[in-house]
């Protein structure tokens, strides 16, 4: 069990593996080094070359990042909208758009292409970004500055004349516009689920090679893009050398860039001790039902028992609720998550009203039910944070299928999790669940472009280590 949350004479690795920078002031963000006390050691070490990139950023970042007079000059090329020649720093915006699990997923498959063209990263704090992560760079912020000139992000979308496919639709971005340097300062990059044709030519290496001259990108998506970067030929060397274990790209980036604030933390582990440290097992169960109409629904809480007995999760019940176990077996915590009650409800009565058949005790525990997605209000993406930290801290996993907040949660633990399939015509579908190949993030909208033979392919089926996803079949991640 967690007796080590309290032991202080075991030494732990802070820095996890040297994927975190030292320096930082530790009271200002306890979550970054106080995680190694909840979380097991991950099997997976990062490699000596993401390490090696990682501090090699980190001072991109400080010699770049906001307040500095490389980052003035830069702005003020972006002013005057021209790139004159390629500059030292070139940057990346990223705006805050989409639900949190959607957030945590576009930041880190942005972060990984910033990471790959020597980009500076900079965040748009949307409704609530500082209040949910701790700066993960040392020294210079990677928020992006109050008065940025383009601080209106709403005339960025897949109409917009300045994105990526409208600048090539519309001869702005050619050849020729290259090779006599009158290429724009910015470009818009639409990369959300809407996004047509021209945009998607992002993922083609001649298109990469124009990018790179322009040093600003702006970038909108919803989906977690980094599978198909391992597709562009120009980056597979470098991803290979970054990632020899494919299946954990998010895995050590997520590590690295997400740190719950203080007031997350208190969150998280004042939940964790109440409810979860004690037990000899922990066990996640991530509800998420896109069906219209509030549940609980019977067939999704079949499915969860179908497969949550079935695989051996957690144990049948005795049909006497007369037998008692002559000894008490361990104890397991069941961490439910769900916007609704009614899943958690009934299986903790289940498990009140009946007795196990080996005598486990298993308790269940489900820190909010919201009823219905929030934006704008602070502490619902505190608590949605929180819960998804928290479903990364069990020792084994129960997704839902489609869900980017699920995807979080098994890549941050290193859980490959148990997936239960999406219900078709309110019915359980059989298998109810299977265990994912890998707990990589699924990209829900990858591009089906073979940019060489300019035709139409199956992006799955090119490389062994990008497949489609087990949830959704025209999916791609990485095993
Ligand atoms: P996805 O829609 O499942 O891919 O996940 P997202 O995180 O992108 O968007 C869902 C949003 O709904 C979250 O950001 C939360 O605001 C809310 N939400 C969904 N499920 C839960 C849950 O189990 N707990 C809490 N607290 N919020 C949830």
């Amino acid at each position: 069990n967690n007796d080590f949350l309290d032991s202080s004479d075991v030494p732990k690795d802070k820095q996890l593996g040297g994927l975190l920078a030292s320096g930082f002031d530790e009271g200002s963000c306890l979550s970054r080094y106080q995680s190694v006390l909840y979380r097991k050691p991950s099997p997976y070490n990062p490699s000596p070359y993401l390490l090696k990139k990682l501090r090699k950023y980190e001072a991109l970042h400080k010699k770049c990042g906001p307040d500095t007079e490389m980052y003035k000059r830069a702005v003020d090329q972006l002013k005057a909208n021209q790139s004159i020649r390629a500059t030292e720093c070139q940057y990346l915006v990223w705006i805050s758009y989409s639900g949190l699990g959607n957030r945590i997923l576009t930041l880190a498959s942005t972060f990984l292409y910033a990471l790959l063209t020597d980009r500076v990263l900079l965040v748009d704090r949307g409704a609530d970004m500082p209040d949910l992560f701790c700066e993960p760079f040392p020294e210079v912020t990677w928020l992006l500055p109050l008065d940025f000139p383009l601080n209106n992000f709403d005339i960025f979308h897949i109409n917009s004349p300045h994105s990526y496919g409208n600048l090539l639709e519309n001869k702005v971005l050619t050849g020729g516009a290259m090779a006599t340097g009158s290429l724009p300062a910015f470009v818009y990059l639409h990369l959300a689920h809407d996004y047509n044709d021209h945009d998607k030519l992002f993922f083609c290496e001649q298109d990469q090679l124009l990018l790179r001259k322009i040093p600003w990108m702006i970038l909108r998506s919803d989906n977690y893009f980094a599978p198909s970067l391992f597709l562009i030929s120009i980056f597979k060397k470098e991803l290979n050398q970054l990632f020899p274990e494919k299946e954990t790209v998010f895995h050590h980036l997520g590590r690295y860039l997400f740190h719950p604030t203080n007031a997350v933390w208190g969150l998280i582990t004042r939940f964790y001790r109440a409810y979860l440290s004690k037990a000899k097992e922990r066990l996640g169960i991530q509800i998420r039902v896109f069906d219209v109409g509030t549940g609980p629904f019977q067939h999704v809480l079949d499915q969860i028992l179908a497969c949550t007995l079935g695989e051996n999760l957690l144990p049948h019940v005795s049909q006497q609720a007369s037998d008692i176990p002559t000894v008490y077996g361990k104890t397991k915590s069941i961490l439910m998550t769900s916007l609704s009650s009614g899943y958690f409800e009934n299986i903790r009565n289940m498990y009140w009203e009946k007795p196990t058949v080996n005598g486990e005790v298993i308790s269940v525990h489900q820190p909010s039910h919201e009823q219905y997605q929030q934006t704008e209000k602070q502490m619902h993406n505190m608590k949605a944070w929180a819960e998804i930290y928290l479903l990364s801290l069990t020792d084994a996993l129960v997704t839902s299928a489609w869900s980017t907040f699920g995807y979080v949660a098994q890549g941050l633990g290193g859980l490959k999790p148990w997936i239960l399939y999406k219900a078709e015509n309110q019915t359980a579908p059989d298998p109810p669940c299977r265990q994912a190949m890998s707990m990589e993030p699924c990209f829900h909208a990858p591009p089906f472009y073979d940019c060489k033979a300019k035709t139409g392919i199956d992006t799955g089926k090119v490389v062994p280590h990008v497949r489609h996803c087990e949830d959704m079949s025209w999916g791609l991640k990485l095993v």
